[in-house]
């Protein structure tokens, strides 16, 4: 995001940094301890550095108002499509966002009584946040988890309470539990 600036660990922006040093700085802020980043970085790592300017750019801080609204108010015959025009429904990036643009556009503009279809509402869905909790430990359910004594007991205490229910039946579905 901000390429410009000094890195925590390495003090040079990261746009000059080699390979090596972007790695080292990222092992910092993953929590490594510093006494094992050169190495880890040197012998356990290849990082080749890519600018990828096109896709930076998507993500580059910006303020409201700093891209105009997809149709700008007042405009009658005219409006603004992609990545860098503003609508409130969604995230850039994607080619839906281009793609609600220009629905967002056309609708408006023409006065067509229909909807730009929804962004799914991930953040918010419980079945998403399961699928996403499991998927970050590579698929294992929770029951496989390194715990101790005392916090088996508590998953297993909290497994016989939801036994039978809807939620059992969810955090099975989701993988969560074996
Ligand atoms: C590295 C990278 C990875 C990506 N990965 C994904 C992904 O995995 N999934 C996803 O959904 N999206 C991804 N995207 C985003 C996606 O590619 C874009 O959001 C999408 O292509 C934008 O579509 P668009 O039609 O709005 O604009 P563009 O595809 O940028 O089309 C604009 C067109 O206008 C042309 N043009 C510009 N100026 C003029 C002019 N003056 N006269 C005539 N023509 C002009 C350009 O040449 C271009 O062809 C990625 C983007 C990048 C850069």
């Amino acid at each position: 995001m901000f390429t410009d600036k000094p890195g925590n660990y390495i003090q040079k922006p990261m746009r000059e940094c080699t390979g090596k040093e972007i790695c080292m700085e990222w092992l910092y802020h993953i929590g490594v301890p510093e006494k094992d980043i050169p190495k880890l970085a040197e012998e356990s790592a290849n990082t080749v550095p890519v600018m990828m300017p096109y896709i930076t750019a998507f993500f580059m801080p910006r303020e409201k108002g700093d891209r105009p609204d997809v149709v700008p108010q007042g405009a009658v015959n005219f409006a603004f499509l992609g990545q860098f025009a503003e609508t409130k429904r969604d995230t850039i990036f994607t080619t839906e966002y281009s793609m609600r643009t220009g629905m967002e556009a056309v609708y408006t503009l023409l006065n067509v009584d229909r909807g730009v279809p929804e962004v799914w509402g991930s953040t918010y869905d419980i079945r998403d946040l399961l699928n996403a909790t499991v998927m970050l430990r590579d698929g294992r359910p929770l029951t496989d988890m390194k715990l101790g004594m005392k916090e088996k007991a508590a998953v297993h205490e909290l497994l016989k309470r939801i036994h039978g229910t809807d939620i059992e039946k969810l955090l099975a579905e989701y993988h969560v539990i074996g």
